[in-house]
């Protein structure tokens, strides 16, 4: 029987955060056995550029469970990925997310690496053993000008070496199935794992629709009518949104769930707990 992967994605911790937080996250998330956690990558001129790798480095030796380290382009020269990518070989990285990262504003790119796709061929020729994974958006990217567009581009970063897709969030499944669709039809054959973020305020859910262009359907947006000003009853409502998000994916076939924690074990946990048994391998 087709087996749906599950994995889990966490940020380092600001650097301002006592030592133990991304511990605490980590020991929260036990237990669940995902098939790998990624580790986010700051990027820009203020960002802590070794925290991605330390942070894979903990996951891999101390809890063992495989990781895939995000990097961006857009702030990079080859240098900066060179180093980046040693410490990722030290910390027993099994795959690479290659990002372009977004503009920061102020803050001119190197113009080394324009698109992802940049940086998966050079990922590709520089370290071969390395698996390298790509973005992808069911709405279509906020600066494409059409999802067709966006997937001839996604198309090419396949072509270029990326054997694995991470769908940005979405809040309606079928703007996720109509893009698959469209992503087979276009010929991506890789396996394309669906990005879930539970919601967990109505602010932060409304600026990030807002910035990804990411429609807020209708069940979503009666949520957080009824408890934009009660964030544990909406965090609540959120697990269960989530939760059932997650299990007509996989009643769909998808390849995988991408599970974005926002280093919030306890909800993860709860999430988890209610779609174990569509993902047999994790047990508690
Ligand atoms: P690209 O694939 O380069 O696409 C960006 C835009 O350019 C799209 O509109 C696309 O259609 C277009 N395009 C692509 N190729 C070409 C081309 N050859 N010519 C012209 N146009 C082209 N950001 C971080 O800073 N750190 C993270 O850790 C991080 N993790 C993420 C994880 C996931 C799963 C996702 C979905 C996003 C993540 N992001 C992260 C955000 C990401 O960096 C932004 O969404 C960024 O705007 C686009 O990155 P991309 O890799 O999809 O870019």
């Amino acid at each position: 029987m087709h087996q749906p992967m599950f994995s889990l994605e966490v940020f380092p911790p600001k650097r301002d955060a006592p030592v133990g937080t991304i511990y605490d996250t980590l020991d929260g998330l036990q237990g669940m056995h995902p098939d790998f956690i990624s580790v986010t990558y700051g990027h820009g001129t203020h960002a802590d550029r070794t925290a991605t790798a330390r942070i894979a480095n903990t996951i891999r030796k101390e809890y063992r469970i495989p990781t895939v380290a995000h990097l961006t382009a857009l702030y990079s020269d080859e240098a900066k990925v060179d180093e980046a990518l040693e410490m990722f070989e030290h910390a027993g990285v099994d795959a690479v997310l290659a990002l372009r990262g977004d503009y920061i504003e102020g803050e001119t790119p190197v113009g080394v690496f324009e698109h992802a796709i940049d940086l998966v061929r050079y990922i590709r020729a520089r370290k071969p053993e390395l698996k390298v994974f790509g973005a992808c958006y069911p709405e279509g990217h906020y600066q494409a000008a059409s999802l067709d567009q966006d997937i001839d581009y996604l198309k090419a970063k396949v072509d270029a070496g990326a054997t694995h897709l991470i769908s940005q969030l979405f809040y309606d499944n079928e703007d996720f199935y109509r893009f698959l669709d469209k992503a087979r039809a276009a010929g991506i054959d890789v396996p394309i794992e669906a990005g879930i973020m539970p919601i967990n305020g109505a602010k932060s859910l409304r600026s990030m629709a807002a910035k990804n262009n990411t429609v807020v359907p209708p069940a979503v947006e009666a949520l957080l009518e009824k408890w934009g000003s009660d964030v544990p009853t909406l965090r609540e409502a959120g697990i269960n949104y989530a939760s059932t998000q997650i299990t007509d994916l996989v009643a769909h076939g998808v390849d995988g769930v991408h599970l974005y924690t926002m280093n919030r074990p306890a909800t993860t946990r709860r999430i988890w707990r209610n779609v174990r048994p569509l993902f047999t391998k994790t047990e508690e």
